[in-house]
C-alpha cells in the first residue's frame, strides 16, 4: 500500500483580523494552484471559501471550511490544506479548534491598518498552541500603504522577532512587485491575472534599502544559529541561499523568528512566493511528532507517532450539516483508515463506522477511499459525534486533549412566529447547536420561552440570520440579555432529612453536608476547565452510614441544582460539596430517596452560604481620534466601564477597558453616533464578576417576582 509521504504534508490556516483579505488570498491561492479557474472577488459574490450566502452578503467568514490544493516547490508536489478561519472575536472559537489542527499559520496584515485588535487575539490564540507563522503584509496596493510600520508593529506589539525576508517595489498604486532579500532579485508580475513573474536586477532607487534590509535579516539570522555567525564574521561570501532558507526554516518553526513577506492579493502580486515559503519554512507533520493522550484503560500518557503504521487516531474539529448528511472534519494524527471500517469515539466509548470519506474542497467533496496521518479530511456517518472527541483505532484507545469552548454570554428569547413552526425551530436549532459548539438552546419553563446563547450580539443574529436563510422558521425575539451567573462565598454546613410516606412507599434519606465555593485546585483542574462538571464533590461520609451505590445519586442531585442558582435561577459558575455524614434504612434504601434529599438539601443550605449573582465582563479595544477620547471615557463610565490603559498608536488613541456585556449592547452604532463615525469599538468577552449590590437586587426581585406571579 503506498502512503503519503507526509514531508510533503504542509496543514495551514490564514489568520487575520475582519477584512485584511484572508478570502481573497485564499482565493488567489486556489487559483495559482489550480484547483478554480477563475479568479473570485469578494465584493462580486462568487468566491469558492466564503459558501454560505449570508457571507457573501457579509463579505465575512464565519465557518472554517478545509480545502486541499497541490503546489509544486523545489520539484516535489507538496500537499497543502488549508483551513479558512474566521476574523471576529465572535467567532474566535473557530479560530481556535482551527489553531489546535494546524501545523502553521500565515498571519495576514493590512498593509494600512497594520496590527489591529483582533490580530492581537489571533496571534496570541497562536502563541497557546506553538503555530510557526509566516506574516503577510497585504495590500501593499493600497493608498497609505506603509511596509515597514507593520513590520515595526508587528515587533513592537507581539515582541515577535520579525524580519522582512521581501522588500516592496514601488508603493500604493505602483506597487509592482518584491524584492527576494536571499536571492537579492526582483520578483516582477508580467500580467493583470499574476499568473507569471519575472525575475530582474533590483531597481538602481531600491538598492540601498534592499542592501540594508538583507544586512539587518543576516545580522538577525546569525543570531539564531552558532555556524552562521561564524561565517558571518569570517566569510559572508560564501553563505548560501539554502543555508539561510535552513535558518529560517528551523526559527520559524521553533517559533524564534517570524519572516515577513508582502503583497496585494487583490492585484495579484506575491502570492506565489508566500506558497513557496509556506512549503519552504513551516512544518510538516512529521516536523510535529508525535501527539500525545490518556490511555483510558491504564490511565496512562501514550504518544502516536504520525506514522501510517500507527494505531489510528484523529481529532474531530468541527461538524457540518448540510441537507443530507453530517459531515465531520477531522486531523488524523497516525495510521490509516479505509472507508467503511470502525473507529471507537473515546468520548462515548462507543465503536461507529465511517460510511463515507471526502476530501474537501470549499462546498464540493471528492470521494477518496482511506485517510491516513497527516491527513485533514471529512467523514460520514457518525452519529454521536461532538467537536473535540478523539476517534481512534477500535483496539488502541487514546483520548487526545479536548478543545475547550467557552460558555455563551448573551441570550435572547425567541418564539416561532406560527405554531407548526414550533417542532421545527426546535429540530433546527438542534442542528445549529450541533454544528456550533459556542451556541446553546435553553427552555425556560417558567416563561415558557426558548432562549438562544451565543458569544456576542453578532453570533446571535448570525445563527438568527441562519435560522431563517437555510432552515426557513420565522421568529419572533425579544431583547437581547446577558447570561447571569451565582456563585457561592461561603461555607456552611447542613443536615437534610428526606422522610416521606406516599401511596404505600417510604422514602428515607439523610444527608449532612458542607456546602461552598469550590476550592484553587479545582478551579485549576482539567475537569473544571474543559466544562465536564462543575462540582467539586469530596465523600469522607463513612460507607456503613451511606453505601457507595448512592452516592452518585447525590452527586446528581447536587449537579442538577447548579442549573438553578438560589438567587435568580443562573447557573452557579462552581461549588463545593463536602458528604460529612449519613442516614440510609437498611431495609428500604432508594437511590432515588437520595437524589431528592440532596436537591432539597441544596435549596436549604445553598441559601445560607452567601450566594453572589455574576455578570459578565467584555474586554472593549476602542480607537479613536484624541478629540474624542473625553466624549468616549464619560461615556463609558456612565456604563460602568473600567479604563485599563491608554495608548497614542498611528496617530489614533487606542483605549482598553472592561465593561459589564449588559451595559454594551449597541455600543458599536452608540460610539458611531457619538463621534461621528470616527471612532470604532471591538468586544470580547474577558470574564464573571460580582453585579454590584443595588443591581443585583432589581435583577433578583424581578425574578422572584415574576416567580410568585405564577
Ligand atoms: P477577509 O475579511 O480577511 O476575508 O477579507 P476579504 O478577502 O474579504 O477582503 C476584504 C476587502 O479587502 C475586500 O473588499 C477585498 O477586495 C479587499 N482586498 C483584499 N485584498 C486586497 C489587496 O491586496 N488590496 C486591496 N486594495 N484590497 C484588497
Ligand atoms: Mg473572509
Amino acid at each position: 500500500m503506498k502512503t503519503n509521504d507526509l514531508s510533503l504534508t504542509r496543514n495551514i490556516g490564514i489568520a487575520a483580523h475582519i477584512d485584511a483579505g484572508k478570502t481573497t488570498t485564499t482565493e488567489r491561492i486556489l487559483y495559482y494552484t489550480g484547483i478554480t479557474h477563475k479568479i473570485g472577488e469578494v465584493h462580486t459574490g462568487n468566491t469558492e471559501m466564503d459558501h454560505m450566502q449570508m457571507e457573501r452578503e457579509r463579505g465575512i467568514t464565519i465557518t472554517a471550511a478545509a480545502t486541499k490544493t497541490l503546489w509544486t516547490y523545489n520539484n516535489q508536489k507538496i500537499t497543502l490544506n488549508i483551513i479558512d478561519t474566521p476574523g471576529h472575536v465572535d467567532f474566535t472559537v473557530e479560530v481556535e479548534r482551527s489553531l489546535r489542527v494546524l501545523d502553521g499559520m500565515i498571519a495576514l496584515f493590512d498593509a494600512k491598518g497594520g496590527v489591529e485588535p483582533q490580530s492581537e487575539t489571533v496571534w496570541r490564540q497562536a502563541n497557546r498552541y506553538s503555530v510557526p507563522r509566516i506574516a503577510f503584509v497585504n495590500k501593499m496596493d493600497r493608498q497609505g500603504a506603509d511596509f515597514e510600520d507593520v513590520v515595526a508593529q508587528i515587533r513592537e506589539r507581539f515582541q515577535a522577532n520579525a524580519y522582512p525576508i521581501q522588500w516592496p517595489i514601488g508603493e500604493e498604486e505602483e506597487f509592482s512587485g518584491v524584492i527576494d532579500l536571499l536571492q537579492m532579485k526582483a520578483l516582477i508580475w508580467d500580467d493583470d491575472e499574476g499568473k507569471s513573474y519575472h525575475t530582474e536586477a533590483i531597481p538602481d532607487d531600491l538598492q540601498e534599502e534592499a542592501s540594508a534590509a538583507r544586512d539587518a535579516l543576516m545580522e538577525a539570522l546569525a543570531e539564531l544559529d552558532d555556524d552562521l555567525l561564524d561565517k558571518y564574521f569570517s566569510d559572508p561570501e560564501s553563505i548560501s541561499i539554502e543555508e539561510l532558507k535552513a535558518v529560517i526554516r528551523k526559527s520559524t518553526i521553533s517559533l524564534d523568528f517570524v519572516p515577513v513577506m508582502c503583497g496585494s492579493a487583490y492585484k495579484n502580486k506575491g502570492i506565489q512566493p508566500l506558497l513557496d515559503a509556506v512549503c519552504a519554512y513551516l512544518p510538516s507533520p512529521l516536523y510535529i511528532g508525535g501527539v500525545t493522550g490518556e490511555n483510558p484503560y491504564t490511565q496512562k500518557n501514550e504518544t502516536r507517532e504520525p506514522s501510517a503504521e500507527e494505531p489510528f487516531s484523529a481529532l474531530a474539529f468541527k461538524i457540518v450539516l448540510d441537507d443530507h448528511a453530517k459531515l465531520v472534519f477531522i486531523r488524523v494524527y497516525s495510521g490509516v483508515l479505509q472507508e467503511g471500517k470502525a473507529i471507537l469515539n473515546n468520548r462515548t466509548n462507543k465503536k461507529e463506522r465511517l460510511s463515507r470519506l471526502y476530501q474537501v474542497h470549499a462546498d464540493k467533496k471528492k470521494a477518496i477511499s482511506k485517510v491516513e496521518a497527516g491527513d485533514i479530511v471529512a467523514v460520514v456517518g457518525l452519529r454521536d459525534i461532538r467537536t473535540g472527541d478523539t476517534l481512534t483505532d477500535v483496539k488502541n484507545p487514546i483520548l487526545l486533549a479536548p478543545i475547550v469552548f467557552p460558555e455563551p454570554v448573551i441570550g435572547i428569547a425567541i418564539e416561532p412566529r406560527t405554531q407548526q413552526g414550533l417542532e421545527k425551530l426546535s429540530s433546527s436549532l438542534d442542528k445549529l447547536a450541533e454544528e456550533d459548539p459556542t451556541f446553546k438552546v435553553t427552555f425556560n419553563e417558567e416563561t415558557a420561552q426558548t432562549i438562544i446563547s451565543g458569544m456576542g450580539e453578532l453570533h446571535l443574529e448570525v445563527i438568527l440570520s441562519k435560522l431563517k436563510e437555510e432552515h426557513r422558521v420565522e421568529v419572533n425575539q425579544g431583547a437581547p440579555q446577558v447570561n447571569y451567573k451565582e456563585r457561592l462565598t461561603a461555607t456552611y454546613r447542613h443536615r437534610e432529612t428526606l422522610d416521606l410516606r406516599a401511596g404505600g412507599g417510604h422514602l428515607f434519606a439523610e444527608l449532612d453536608f458542607e456546602i461552598g465555593p469550590a476550592d484553587e485546585v479545582f478551579l485549576k483542574s482539567d475537569e473544571y476547565k474543559t466544562g465536564k462538571t462543575k462540582l467539586q464533590f469530596v465523600n469522607i461520609c463513612p460507607k456503613e452510614k451511606i453505601p457507595n451505590q448512592f452516592i452518585s445519586f447525590i452527586k446528581k442531585g447536587f449537579e442538577q441544582m447548579m442549573f438553578n442558582g438560589i438567587l435568580a435561577g443562573n447557573e452557579i459558575q462552581h461549588m463545593k460539596v463536602k458528604l460529612i455524614d449519613g442516614k440510609h434504612d437498611p431495609d428500604n434504601a432508594q437511590a432515588a430517596a437520595f437524589e431528592v434529599c440532596a436537591r432539597n438539601g441544596f435549596r436549604a443550605a445553598a441559601k445560607e452560604a452567601g450566594a453572589v449573582l455574576l455578570e459578565p465582563y467584555m474586554k472593549l479595544v476602542i480607537v479613536s481620534p484624541e478629540e474624542h477620547v473625553g466624549t468616549i471615557m464619560s461615556d463609558l463610565n456612565r456604563r460602568r466601564g473600567l479604563p485599563k490603559s491608554q495608548e497614542l498608536r498611528s496617530g489614533a488613541t487606542h483605549i482598553n477597558a472592561d465593561s459589564p456585556l449588559s451595559e454594551l449592547f449597541g455600543y458599536v452604532s452608540d460610539l458611531r453616533t457619538l463621534t461621528a463615525g470616527r471612532a470604532s469599538a471591538t468586544m470580547e468577552f474577558s470574564h464573571y464578576a460580582i453585579v454590584p449590590e443595588n443591581l443585583a437586587k432589581v435583577i433578583v426581585d424581578k425574578y422572584t417576582g415574576v416567580y410568585w406571579m405564577e
